[in-house]
C-alpha cells in the first residue's frame, strides 16, 4: 500500500489519477488518524517534500499491520519567475502573505511584472517528490529512498485567463500549447504538468522498486 500525503484535495486528484493503474493500493491521509499541517521549514523543494513525506511516515507508522501503508510520498511544488529572481519558489503557497488567497497570489504576480515585457516573463513550475518507507517504530526518521523532480517551462500571461485547476493555473501559460493551464482540460494539464512528469519519473523508479 502506498500513502500520499497531501492534504491538498487538487494535488490528490492529479496524483491519484496517474497512478490510477498501479497494481499497488493507494490510499490519501484520510487513512490517517487526524493529522496537523506540515510547517514548511525548507529552502528547498526536496527538503520540504522529505519534512512532509516523513511526517505522514511517521503517521502511518502507527497503524496496526494490515492497515500500516509501506511508502509514502509527499511533493512540494511552487512557480520560479525568472524576473523575480526565481520568486516566489519554495514560497508559492505564501507569496502573498500567510493567510492569502489563490486570487491575492495572482494578483500580486501579475502586479510584480507590471512593466515586464511578454518576452522576459519565463517562468517554470517545479515538482519534486519524495518517496520514504513507513518505519517499524514512529520515532524513527525515515530516509529518503528517491526524488523525482518534473519542471514544465512557459511564461506569465498579462491577465488571468481560464476557469479550470487552481493556484496559478489562470497566469501561467504553458510553453508548447500556449494555453493557461487553466485553459487547458484536466487530462491534458496532468500529462504536461510539473506534477505529471515527476509522476512519470516516479512512476518507473517506484515499479522497480516495489518488484524488488
Ligand atoms: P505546496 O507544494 O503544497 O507547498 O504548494 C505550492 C504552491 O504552488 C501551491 O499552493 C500553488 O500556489 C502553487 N502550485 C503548485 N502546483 C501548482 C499547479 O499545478 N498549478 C497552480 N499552482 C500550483
Amino acid at each position: 500500500m502506498l500513502l500520499v500525503g497531501t492534504g491538498n484535495p487538487h494535488k490528490l486528484e492529479e496524483i491519484s489519477s496517474v497512478l490510477s493503474d498501479l497494481s499497488i493500493r493507494t490510499v490519501g491521509i484520510e487513512h490517517l488518524p487526524p493529522c496537523e499541517e506540515v510547517e514548511e521549514t525548507g529552502e528547498t523543494f526536496e527538503e520540504n517534500a522529505l519534512l512532509k513525506a516523513a511526517y505522514f511516515s511517521r503517521m502511518a507508522a502507527g497503524l496496526a499491520t494490515p492497515e500500516r501503508p509501506r511508502w509514502v510520498i509527499a511533493d512540494d511544488s511552487g512557480l520560479c519567475v525568472d524576473a523575480l529572481g526565481g520568486a516566489p519558489g519554495v514560497y508559492s503557497a505564501r507569496f502573498a502573505g500567510e493567510d492569502c488567497t489563490f486570487a491575492d497570489n495572482n494578483r500580486k504576480l501579475l502586479k510584480a511584472l507590471e512593466d515586464v515585457e511578454p518576452e522576459k516573463r519565463t517562468a517554470r513550475f517545479v515538482c519534486v517528490i519524495c518517496c520514504v518507507p513507513v518505519p517499524d517504530d514512529p520515532r524513527d526518521a525515515p530516509p529518503a529512498l528517491f526524488y523525482s523532480e518534473g519542471i514544465c517551462a512557459g511564461r506569465i500571461a498579462l491577465e488571468e485567463a481560464g476557469e479550470g485547476g487552481f493556484g496559478y493555473d489562470p497566469v501561467f501559460v504553458e510553453e508548447t500549447t500556449g494555453q493557461t493551464f487553466a485553459e487547458l482540460e484536466a487530462e491534458r494539464k496532468n500529462r504536461l504538468s510539473h506534477r505529471g512528469l515527476a509522476l512519470l519519473d516516479f512512476r518507473c523508479r517506484f515499479e522497480a522498486l516495489s518488484a524488488s
